[in-house]
């Protein structure tokens, strides 16, 4: 059983708050859970990963009641500590600069170990797929040269379309940001990174904050703090920590925002409960003038989760601008992919400031003064423009809402719903409203209006 994931009947597993002293894995301290059933507390509550949702990855566990020995505990420790990678990020960065002094002829890669080859242990990996002779222009495409840790329960690294990635920089850059907290955006990381080195005039910079350690190969200390989103752990301690907050002081007065595509896969309440750190720690840097604002955010996210996002953060609403992906063969741009990207950009940012691309088909929709997408048509009734997945939705007058095209009214379950269904017949209950009869894709309460 994993974080989140759907139990039989409307049995779920819930976040608690947990208290300070939480055990720790490998991935930093563990988050408490606890069986719910028709949202009642159920069972004993327990510590498990935060990062992993796949007990392959990660097999921690703990009752929180359970005491542990003296003898288990170090074993603990020893085992935490044996799981940290081999090198530090200083050593890393050592090993950087001793690799791009190497001549072309010299600089390997070894794929099967994903690490850069220093002349020395080349013997070592003699058995293993080397990549030769790796340029410059690979050095700064790490997200292209590392293989993406595809895993679906875990790191799900699914990588922006370049079309995609250039128009969030582009976004970003004229709305005025200096400076980008990069959380889980490696590759608009290293956008920015390989332009600030190329072009002169390019003053935007970038933090990564990331768990995937091996991007500590190809950044300094001040480029990429090794970081857990889903409990706000920084994995080198006190003087990571310091470096993440140091960049979030509006020096010269460079604004910040700060980027992040999680894992669909995680927990949202976990994933906001750190994201509410981060713009904490934001706002405790000095800040000239008005003190009630927020750290400006762009959560990369699926649509279908905008009701929970909105529980977390009510002053964020969803673009229609679809995110598209390299490597995610569902999530292709609409003539290309097999279908059109559920995911989209949530913000906190005043929505009519977010201008979308209209060579791509967005329009500027006067009454809601925000762009939208070209089939999402303004619903007099509704007086808004609701279609989520950018199709043209209908309005039910029954449900007096709109809904998806596909859906017609069901007098038995007195809502709209897809055609084949069982009227409330389905023992699972939605992950999201905890009512039968439907998954949480195709959840009635995720259409707020
Ligand atoms: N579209 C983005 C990548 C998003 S994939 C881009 O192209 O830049 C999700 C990212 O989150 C990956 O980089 C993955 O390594 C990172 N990630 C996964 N679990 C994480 C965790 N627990 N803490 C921090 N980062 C995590
Ligand atoms: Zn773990
Ligand atoms: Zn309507
Ligand atoms: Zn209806
Ligand atoms: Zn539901």
């Amino acid at each position: 059983a994993a974080a989140g994931s759907e139990l039989p009947g409307s049995a779920a597993l819930t976040l608690l708050e947990s208290a300070p002293g939480a055990p720790c894995c490998p991935h930093g301290p563990a988050l408490l859970f606890v069986k719910t059933s028709q949202g009642k507390e159920d069972g004993r509550r327990f510590y498990a990963c935060s990062a992993c949702r796949d007990r392959k990855d990660c097999n921690f566990f703990q009752w929180e009641d359970e005491k542990v020995s003296e003898t288990r505990l170090a074993a603990r420790e020893e085992y935490n500590r044996s799981h940290q990678p081999f090198f530090t990020h200083r050593q890393n960065v050592d090993r950087y600069k001793n690799f791009v002094l190497l001549p072309l002829s010299k600089r390997r890669f070894c794929q099967e170990c994903q690490q850069l080859l220093l002349p020395a242990e080349w013997k070592k990996h003699s058995d293993h797929q080397v990549l030769c002779e790796i340029t410059t222009a690979q050095l700064k495409s790490p997200s292209q040269l590392l293989y993406p840790l595809e895993n679906k329960k875990t790191n799900a690294q699914y990588l922006f379309a370049d079309r995609s990635c250039q128009f969030l920089l582009n976004l970003l850059i004229d709305l005025g940001f200096r400076r980008v907290l990069s959380v889980g955006t490696p590759r608009l990381h290293e956008m920015i990174q390989s332009k600030a080195s190329q072009e002169e005039e390019f003053n935007v910079r970038s933090l990564l904050l990331d768990i995937d350690f091996r991007y500590s190969q190809f950044y300094t200390e001040d480029e990429f703090c090794h970081y857990n989103m889903f409990n706000h752990h920084f994995f080198g301690g006190e003087a990571v920590r310091e470096t993440c907050r140091k960049f979030l002081c509006e020096e010269n007065g460079e604004r910040v925002i700060m980027v992040t595509d999680p894992p669909f896969g995680g927990l949202v309440e976990a994933l906001a409960s750190s994201f509410k750190k981060l713009m904490a720690m934001w706002r405790e840097t000095e800040k000239e003038g008005d003190d009630n604002r927020e750290m400006p955010m762009f959560w990369i996210f699926p649509y279908f989760f905008e009701s929970r996002i909105l529980d977390f953060f009510p002053s964020f609403s969803m673009m229609d601008y679809q995110v598209d992906y390299d490597n995610h063969a569902l999530y292709k741009h609409g003539k290309t992919g097999r279908r059109q990207s559920p995911v989209r950009i949530f913000t906190n940012l005043t929505p009519s400031m977010i201008v979308l691309p209209e060579e791509e088909g967005y329009r500027f929709c006067t009454v809601c003064q925000r762009y939208v997408s070209s089939g999402n048509q303004h619903c007099e009734i509704c007086n808004s423009c609701t279609s989520k997945d950018g199709r043209r939705w209908k309005h039910c007058a029954l449900c007096k809402k709109c809904v998806k095209p596909s859906w017609f009214h069901c007098n038995n379950c007195n809502c709209c719903t897809l055609q084949k269904h069982s009227c409330e017949k389905t023992d699972t209950g939605c992950f999201v409203c905890g009512k039968a009869g439907h998954k949480r894709s195709a959840c009635p309460s995720l259409s707020r209006s």
